[in-house]
């Protein structure tokens, strides 16, 4: 069976990918394949940061791989915080503050436009591919929802009137811009 490494930690994502692609490829996760290193994160785009983390497995380990970064893009904010996301409100990546930080800079701001964006880059067989997942939506006034993780709580999905952490687990990640994302390179893996 074919193997590929997804170039991540997150268990989540790692169930996610599995689950599609069932025996038709053998996902294995960093773990898997004894990379502990903290692999750089230092461009400024999701398509960069994606690339410098399946290229370090890909030269570091010899194996096809591909990874992924996703951010959230908020109009108002010039696309802030973007590649950004996870530490926007500091290096502790505190999902709260970055929650609180966005709510304080959008106080006065009417358009409240913003969409998530999911790269993945696939390195295979010498070639270089991306795939991108989009939902576009608004930034709510105040946080509602318990479930998903970091933005869920403000993002409201176009066509919806609930955010991400309302909605519920299922349902974000049958509409989510990863799903898209990991439903492209899916296929593309499967030869559909
Ligand atoms: P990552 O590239 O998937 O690690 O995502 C970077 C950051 O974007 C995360 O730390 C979160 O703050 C935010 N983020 C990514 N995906 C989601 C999502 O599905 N919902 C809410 N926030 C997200």
């Amino acid at each position: 069976m074919e193997k590929l490494v997804f170039a991540t930690n997150n268990n989540h994502k790692l169930d996610e990918v599995r689950a599609i692609l069932g025996s038709a490829v053998e996902v294995l996760s960093l773990k898997d394949i004894n990379c502990f290193e903290n692999i750089p994160e230092t461009a400024d785009t999701l398509e960069g940061n994606a690339l410098l983390k399946a290229r370090f497995v890909s030269e570091h380990y010899g194996m096809d791989c591909f990874a992924d970064d996703t951010g959230l893009e908020i109009d108002a904010l010039d696309g802030a915080p973007g590649v950004y996301s996870a530490r926007f409100a500091g290096e502790e990546c505190d999902s709260r503050k970055n929650v609180e930080k966005v709510l304080a800079l959008l106080e006065n701001i009417d358009n409240r436009k913003a969409r998530f964006r999911t790269v993945i880059v696939l390195m295979q067989k010498g070639e270089i591919l991306y795939f991108e997942g989009t939902v576009s939506g608004h930034i709510a006034r105040k946080p509602a929802g318990e479930s998903g993780f970091g933005y869920d709580p403000i993002f409201v999905p176009d066509g919806y009137e609930k955010t991400f952490a309302e909605l519920g687990t299922e349902e974000k990640n049958r509409i989510s811009h990863r799903a898209v994302a990991v439903s492209k390179l899916t296929a593309h893996l499967l030869g559909k």
